[in-house]
């Protein structure tokens, strides 16, 4: 089935912890060219045989008698451009000076477009061409008028969801089923759901005059970018501002594929701009003297570094940073059902995810069955083509990104954490990582402590719902945790015990646009979704000074 790895092994003589050759002996040395994909030896003790299906599927024991046909998705219907300039007052142009980088798919490492590079006169053009739409048109529509250019997006992007689904899963890597069923979907509901809320603000905060901010910079990350786009441009126009947004640079093309939909639905040009742009553009953006709202997704390093920035600033800011959530599991629960919660709960989009559950606390009395069982379903996660529907866990977003999980694994094994990994086989080429498990894991280990952003979970344990409570909330971060028991007054105490944004009972990764996300500590302020959502685009003050 899988592999241990001796937790003696040290460097340099390092595991192999995301080979994509077929398991040997002994793996030789280390294939140059497989980006951060190995960084040494291994020897397994002995050659695995075919893979045992779990004994739940009723096969023998021999192994699984089949594989899957490959089920890819077609992208003959899909036209990613050659080059996209920046999206300012509904128009496409370059950047000026004339500049761009290159798009790739993180899958197969080849290109997929060429993206305008802003400069600083463009983050410029583009905040110039949002104030004069905010001050001549937006800010002067009815909120009834601005939910229908809303109901008309959410429609756009359901017609045309298939195609953002192949768009997203080419350029972010991941699986499309995840693409197809959860992101895009979810992104047509918070344009739908704040639509609903558009004319309807006075009733959102009764006993307020509430005021649109003016115009909001919103910058957003790799993970989830058509989702992270909705997130904040739809309680943003709800609430009567307009917007530039930047997306992370090695995720933009969703963004431009919604720009199309932004004219295809007539918004009035200036509502939405999009500039692409490395970190410093970003940069620009927030320090801007005309933003008077930021938005702001991604790691807490640069989080902080936009909270300095935007001191002593009248601007108004929301972070929603990183996290390191538990995951618990108390021995009433049921197992099965929590298995399937704790895969959801990290494996989902390659755990890139900032409130994935990367650490599982298990009850002692439950500690082997529950192991055995996840290590048997992990070994059933197929991991390669991101366009293949039957896919779980596609590639990593970026060269950079699997370097650092490969770096994080690595720490975990040198620190004395034992290492499960299946035996799948991953694509020769792009950014592949195998799905992966710590046991022996100590809450002073990185990988403990340290957001890794990747199909790793730590497994610990814990022997009363006070030791859980305390090891769970022992880490810098707050963002969201999860609970599993069949107990109601037991979930209710966990909850409120729990320093977390997000508390999931039962389940995990659920998310929808009526229900508040956020966090606490390193994980950022302010909330997204919601009612809350959309107060944090607008002037609640009885002054209208947004009270400052
Ligand atoms: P970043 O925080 O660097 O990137 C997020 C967004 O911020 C991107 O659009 C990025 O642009 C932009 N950005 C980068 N630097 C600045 C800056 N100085 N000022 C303004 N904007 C900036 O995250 P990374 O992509 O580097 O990922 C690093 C780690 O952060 C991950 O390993 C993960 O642990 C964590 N992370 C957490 C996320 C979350 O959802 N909480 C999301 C993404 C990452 P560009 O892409 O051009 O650099």
């Amino acid at each position: 089935m899988g592999r241990s790895v001796s937790p003696t092994l040290k460097r340099p003589a390092l595991a192999s912890i995301a080979a994509s050759a077929e398991p040997t002996e002994e793996r030789g040395p280390p294939a140059t060219g497989k980006r951060g994909a190995i960084i040494g030896r291994v020897t397994l003790t002995k050659k695995p045989e075919s893979r045992p299906a779990p004994a739940s599927w009723g096969l023998s024991k021999r192994g699984i008698p089949w594989e899957y046909a490959a089920a890819p998705e077609s992208t003959d219907h899909i036209q990613i451009r050659r080059e996209y300039g920046l999206f300012i007052d509904n128009e496409f142009s370059p950047s000026r000076p004339k500049a761009s980088f290159e798009v790739i798919n993180p899958a197969t490492e080849e290109p997929l477009a060429q993206v305008a590079r802003a400069s600083k006169a463009d983050v410029n053009r583009a905040v110039t061409a949002a104030r004069r739409a905010y001050e001549t048109v937006w800010s002067r529509l009815p909120g009834s008028e601005r939910a229908k250019y809303l109901y008309r997006i959410a429609r756009i992007i359901q017609e045309r969801s298939r195609e953002f689904a192949v768009v997203e899963t080419m350029n972010s890597g991941k699986p499309i089923k995840e693409s197809r069923d959860v992101d895009v979907p979810l992104a047509a509901a918070h344009f739908f759901y704040y639509a609903g809320w558009a004319d309807k603000l006075e009733y959102a905060f009764s006993g307020r005059r509430p005021r649109a901010l003016g115009v909001a910079a919103q910058i957003i990350p790799w993970n989830f970018p058509l989702l992270m786009l909705a997130w904040k441009i739809a309680p943003a126009l709800a609430a009567g501002n307009t917007v530039v947004l930047k997306p992370a640079s090695t995720t933009p093309l969703t963004a431009y594929l919604f720009a199309e939909v932004v004219r295809q639905a007539d918004l009035p040009p200036g509502v939405v701009n999009i500039i692409t742009g490395p970190g410093e553009i970003g940069m620009e953006l927030v320090r801007h003297p005309d933003i008077n709202k930021i938005a702001f997704t991604g790691s807490t390093a640069v989080g902080k570094m936009i909270g300095r920035a935007v001191a002593g600033s009248r601007k108004k800011l929301t972070l929603e940073l990183g996290g390191k959530a538990a995951n618990i599991v108390f021995d009433d629960a049921p197992l099965d059902q929590a298995i399937e919660g704790i895969i959801n709960g990290i494996y989902f989009n390659q755990g890139e995810v900032c409130c994935a559950g990367s650490r599982l606390f298990v009850q002692e009395s439950v500690y082997e069955p529950l192991l055995d069982k996840l290590k048997a379903r992990l070994s059933t996660l197929r991991v390669g083509d991101p366009l293949d529907k039957n896919t779980d866990v596609g590639a990593i977003n970026s060269a950079g990104q699997l370097a650092k999980i490969a770096e994080l694994v690595a720490s975990g094994i040198e620190e004395g954490a034992e290492i499960f990994q299946p035996d799948c086989v991953l694509p020769d080429r792009g950014f592949f990582f195998r799905p992966t498990l710590f046991t022996g894991v100590s809450q002073s280990h990185r990988i403990a402590q340290e957001e890794i952003f990747g199909p790793v979970l730590s497994v610990l344990t814990f022997r009363t719902p006070e030791e859980a409570v305390e090891k769970a909330n022992n880490t810098p971060y707050g963002l969201s945790a999860g609970v599993w028991t069949e107990k109601g007054s037991r979930i209710f105490k966990m909850v409120a015990a729990m320093k977390a944004g997000v508390v999931w009972a039962n389940t995990f990764n659920r998310f929808d646009p009526t229900s508040p996300f956020g966090g606490y500590k390193e994980s950022g302020y302010g909330r997204e979704g919601g009612v809350h959502g959309l107060g944090a685009y607008l002037d609640l003050s009885a002054d209208g000074t947004n009270g400052r």
